[in-house]
């Protein structure tokens, strides 16, 4: 018997790893308080939905491996916020990007293993250095918390922080509500249940006992009992974990029945369910109220920052230079231009040499490369992202052939001094001798390009702020004026 068991979860592991809504959370005692305590709020009056937009910020950790590989690309995580966005639109939450930009954090062991302790602390300190005031999202290689399945993400209660598995962030998933759902008090539908999924040998049927696995009172079919079991909210029916071992979101007929013999009618598309697939899924009002109640409860209160983020719909980009098909002369300075596009704050660039591919963001609507590769096609394409995403896509890749001289860039720019090669507070102060305009690139040790911008310089000392959360280490300035003069410095991060 024991090994039939074994070999009958084995199996459900098999059939669910490649898309099984598995989340990590068990809720604790304390969880259920707070979910308890935001219904008294909605029932006493306190806490009321009244359709005001609520701006919440986000702050997305993109963790990568030591050597700052692998890490989730940034056009993934714009579509995953669009689509967050569209998932909460129904209870007026607007999530922006915290700061308009995202931290990256360079470490294998928070990368493919977040539950460690280690990983806790990492996690706990850049949630307190990057993202203060905001939704903490940590998205890693994997998620694995050791229940069901495979986790595909898990709100953490202790850390207040939501953890992402890398393959769940996109346009595609309802993960990530789910989590949110969590972060805002909401228990699974089928709370009690998280570790257990009902099946008929385990757990009987009609099922033998009045409480779940996890000890809770299990929601009779007829709701009689709502208010004190399962999730303890009235409007969703009872589920006692039915949407792991039912294949999609189909209306559920696997005759699981109740204590009294009755049949559950589990609500599969709702967000905080376990069923896949579904097209699309809901929050039931009253869950749409605990997350109001729990955004006005005192523990939210440092979500109420103020700022209204520019919600302005983009459009997609038009890509300008080099024009498709061209050959260039060069290949050491290649500059790509595209279209600016309204309320964009940003613009992820994907560069694909054979079947290499790289993804990298950039603020303004152009870029300058010069690590690129004497004579080979390249095919390039550009998403824009705005503040809360921007639900854009792509534009269709256009290619252009790198020449084979490598450019005379001429004279160095004499006009130009930095002051100090150790850069804090993310400032680079230079010395001028002439007023002139100077684009400014900024460079990792592997030759990316992590920023681009321009300013005014004028006679004397200048600082450039760079708008960028730099991991400390070294890094190339390149100055580059008018008339393509250029002058590459070294510079230390240590902010
Ligand atoms: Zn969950």
């Amino acid at each position: 018997m024991k090994n039939s068991l074994i070999l009958s979860f084995a199996f459900l592991f098999l059939a669910l790893n490649l898309n099984a809504q598995q989340c990590g959370n068990v809720a604790s005692q304390i969880d259920i308080d707070r979910l308890l305590a935001n219904k008294k709020a909605v029932e006493n009056g306190i806490s009321v939905r009244n359709g005001a937009t609520i701006y919440v910020a986000v702050t997305f950790h993109i963790v990568r491996e030591s050597d700052g590989t692998g890490g989730i690309t940034e056009d993934l995580v714009a579509q995953q916020l669009c689509s967050l966005n569209e998932d909460y639109a129904p209870l007026d939450i607007v999530f922006y990007l915290k700061d308009k930009t995202f931290n990256y954090i360079n470490s294998t062991s928070l990368y493919t293993n977040p539950t460690n302790s280690s990983s806790g602390s990492k996690m706990a300190l850049e949630k307190n250095n990057a993202g203060k005031n905001s939704v903490n999202v940590f998205i890693c290689e994997n998620a694995d918390t050791g229940g069901l399945g495979t986790t595909l993400g898990y709100y953490d209660p202790n850390l207040d922080l939501i953890v992402m598995r890398k393959s769940e962030v996109g346009s595609t998933t309802g993960t990530l509500a789910h989590e949110a759902g969590h972060f805002f008090s909401l228990l699974h539908v089928f709370n009690g249940w998280d570790q257990q999924a009902w099946n008929e040998d385990d757990h009987g049927n009609p099922v033998s006992s009045q409480y779940s696995p996890g000890g809770v009172l299990n929601e009779l079919a007829n709701g009689s009992n709502c208010a004190t079991s399962g999730d303890f909210l009235c409007d969703t029916p009872a589920d006692y974990n039915l949407g792991f071992s039912w294949s999609g979101c189909s209306t559920y007929g696997g005759g699981c029945k109740d204590y009294n013999g009755e049949e559950l009618n589990p609500q599969e598309d709702n967000y905080m369910s376990y069923f896949i697939g579904c097209s699309q899924y809901v929050f039931s009002e009253m869950q749409k109220d605990m997350v109001i109640a729990d955004y006005n409860s005192p523990a939210r209160t440092f979500l109420k920052v103020g700022y209204e983020p520019n919600i302005g719909t983009i459009t997609e980009t038009v890509l300008e230079s080099p024009a498709d098909d061209e050959v260039l002369s060069n290949y050491n300075i290649v500059e790509l231009d595209w279209e600016k596009v309204d309320n964009a704050i940003g613009y992820v660039v994907s560069l694909r040499q054979f079947t290499t591919e790289i993804r990298f963001l950039v603020e303004f609507s152009n870029v300058t490369l010069t690590n690129l590769l004497a004579d080979k096609v390249y095919n390039w394409r550009v998403m824009p992202i705005s503040e809360i995403g921007g639900c854009q896509t792509f534009t269709d890749y256009q290619k252009f052939r790198t020449g084979l001289i490598s450019t005379t860039e001429g004279i160095e720019l004499e006009s130009i001094e930095l002051v100090s090669t150790l850069l804090t507070d993310n400032q680079l102060s230079f010395k001028s001798d002439v007023n002139e305009n100077l684009n400014i690139s900024l460079y990792d040790i592997s030759g990316n390009t992590v920023l681009t911008t321009s300013q005014q310089f004028y006679q004397g000392q200048n600082q450039v702020e760079l708008s960028a959360h730099l991991i400390n280490g070294m890094y190339f300035v390149r100055v580059v004026d008018g008339d393509n003069k250029a002058k590459t410095f070294k510079v230390v991060v240590n902010n």
